[in-house]
């Protein structure tokens, strides 16, 4: 049997309050080699976040100039903010062979795999509606009509889940981290 070429650019997507950001921050935990590109936003740093790691924080004038020079690989609009992948760093990565993971809202994994068939996308889902509703909800920090935006918007991210090449079940951050890695290649 032939071995199986995979392709080394992963797009991590999802449902607001599905927990990616939780996942990727326990893998690199486990594996700090793996790289993760910093994209570029519009929203403002929330405390604790520094330029350059969690993103690239850039104001209006600047997020239309990479646009105009078509440095991003994608962009789209989340929550009144502009967020976008940097492309040279990614192509950098995967000229060298390296696994590289994106991770993005819906409609810049769509672009993703329109500019690079090749990527791989993984679509984090909840264990259940009901489990969802309890994260975003038990959050804490939003208001019930943002709650209830999120939700609806939810409803239609979920449904996109047939467009994704896998799915995980975010059951436990653990086995979700390790399933991501091994679908990378990395372990
Ligand atoms: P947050 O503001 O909570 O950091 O991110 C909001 C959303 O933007 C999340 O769903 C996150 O995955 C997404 N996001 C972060 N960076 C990018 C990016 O470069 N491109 C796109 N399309 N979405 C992004």
């Amino acid at each position: 049997m032939a071995a199986e070429v995979r392709p080394r650019l992963t797009v991590l997507s999802g449902p607001s309050g599905v927990g990616k950001s939780t996942v990727v921050a326990h893998m690199r935990k486990v594996h700090p080699e793996v790289w993760l590109s910093v994209s570029a936003t519009t929203r403002k740093p929330r405390p604790g976040e520094r330029h350059g790691v969690q993103y690239f924080f850039v104001g209006d004038d600047e997020f239309d100039k990479l646009i105009a020079n078509g440095e991003l690989l994608e962009w789209a609009e989340f929550a009144g903010n502009r967020y976008g992948t940097p492309r040279r760093a990614v192509l950098e990565r995967l000229e060298a062979g390296e696994p590289v993971l994106l991770e993005i809202d819906l409609q810049g994994a769509r672009q993703v795999k329109e500019s690079m068939p090749d990527s791989q996308l993984v679509f984090l889902a909840p264990p259940s509606w009901d489990e969802l509703v309890r994260r975003l909800t038990g959050r804490g920090t939003e208001s019930p009509d943002v709650i209830e935006r999120r939700l609806e918007a939810a409803k239609v991210e979920l449904a996109a889940e047939a467009e994704f090449d896998t799915t995980l079940v975010n059951t436990s951050v653990e086995d979700v981290a390790r399933e991501l890695l091994a679908l990378m290649a990395v372990v």
